[in-house]
Parts: C-alpha cells; structure tokens; sequence
C-alpha cells in the first residue's frame, strides 16, 4: 500500500502504437498536464477534464486489464512527483512498465526497471532547443544490462526534421547501442517518403507508424 495521489487524465486499456512494444495489448495510465506546447501536440486535452486518485486505485484500475505491459504516459508524466513511486510500486508487482516521456525531463530518478521511452522532439515540433540532453548521456552511461532500458523516439514532419534527427544519431552513435523509432507526424510526411530516406541512408533506425492512429480515427482519445 503507498499513500499519495495523482492527476490523472485518463485510463484505458489499448493497442501499443509507439514502441518497440507497438502491437501488445496495454494498460495505459495517462497523467494530466504538460504545457511544454510541441506544435501538433495530440493529447492537448490532459491539461483539463482531470481527475484525482489515489496510487493504489491507480495501480487496481491499470492492473485489472490483466495486459502484458503498463504504460505511464501523459501529458508529461515526470512533472508530478508521485509518479515515481507509482512507477516502482507497478515493478514491484511484477509488470512490465513503460514510460514515455516528452524528453525536456531529466529521467535519472526513474526505477532502472522501467523501459524509458524518450521523445527527441525535432525542429518541427518548435521545442527541440529544449530536449533535456541529460538524458542521453544517461542512457550512454548506463551498464550494458541497464542500456536495454532507454529507448529513443522521434517524430518527424519534414525533411529538414529528418537531416537533424539523422545528424544528432550519428554525432551520439544512438543505433549502435540503442533502438531508435522514427515515425512521420500523422497528415504531415508521407511514411514512404520517410521509408526512402531512412533506406537510401542506410540508417539503422525502426521506422513506426502511430498504429493507433490506423485501427481507431486518429482524433479518437483513450485508444
Ligand atoms: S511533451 Fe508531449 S504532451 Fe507535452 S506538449 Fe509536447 S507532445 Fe504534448
């Protein structure tokens, strides 16, 4: 039992879209807030229509999907502090937890059980001057065991997103140590123009689609 509450904006039971783990049923346990502003941000609704509960009803909620993997989301999960021992508690009972994060938050207090999924938001997002670069010297930094745990994604509207986001893998050598996802922006770049890039490049990332956005209408909320 852990005592403490949190902002929640929803918790819904889905299709992982936006990982490696993109396709396994999950529990997803979205928090509220964020105010970062990306450009194109889709979950601009968790700043409103929030709801307070407690860790445990949280934790009863998310765990009574029975699914494979716990996902922690927002919003920008990382701004309330209570999500920390939530992410704990989750690993203690044995799930598999996610977390995605917006990436301008350092994730150094995060439990080393978690699998971290961490945006690099590219220029198009109109915040990429502010992607937390701690977070790559962590995962850099972490033991080999440990580097399994980090994960990078990036979205991308445009060509010029994609010269910057190739240009910062390389300069890092982020795909020799770690899995990289690169989707499109829904509506903004073509996936197989992405394909082509990626592909005449040589450049060993693991192109995604936001697959969510393909099975439900891409402006459906708690799917
Ligand atoms: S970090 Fe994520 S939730 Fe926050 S504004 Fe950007 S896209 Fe939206």
């Amino acid at each position: 039992m852990i005592a403490g509450t949190l902002n929640i904006s929803e918790i819904f039971h889905s299709i992982q879209g936006e990982s490696s783990f993109s396709g396994w049923p999950c529990a997803f346990i979205r928090l509220a807030g964020c105010g970062h502003g990306c450009l194109g941000c889709d979950t601009t609704y968790t700043e409103h229509e929030t709801i307070n509960l407690e860790t445990e009803e949280i934790i009863r909620q998310a765990v009574a999907y029975k699914a494979p993997c716990i996902e922690v989301t927002g919003g920008e999960p990382l701004l309330q502090p209570a999500v920390y021992p939530l992410m704990e508690r989750l690993c203690d009972l044995g799930h598999t937890v996610l977390l995605e994060t917006g990436g301008f938050l350092s994730v150094d207090e995060v439990d080393p059980r978690v699998h971290k999924i961490i945006d690099i938001k590219a220029p198009s997002s109109g915040v990429c001057d502010q992607n937390n670069p701690e977070n790559i010297q962590l995962a850099l930094a972490a033991s080999p065991a440990h580097r399994k745990s980090f994960e990078f994604k990036m979205v991308l509207g445009c060509r010029r997103d994609y010269e910057w986001a190739k240009a910062l893998l390389l300069e890092h050598r982020l795909v020799d140590s770690f899995t990289v996802m690169m989707g499109v922006m829904f509506g903004k770049l073509e996936p197989q123009e992405l394909s082509r890039w990626i592909l005449s490049d040589r450049l060993n990332v693991r192109m995604q689609l936001q697959l969510h956005k393909y099975i439900w209408p891409p402006e459906m909320r708690g799917v």
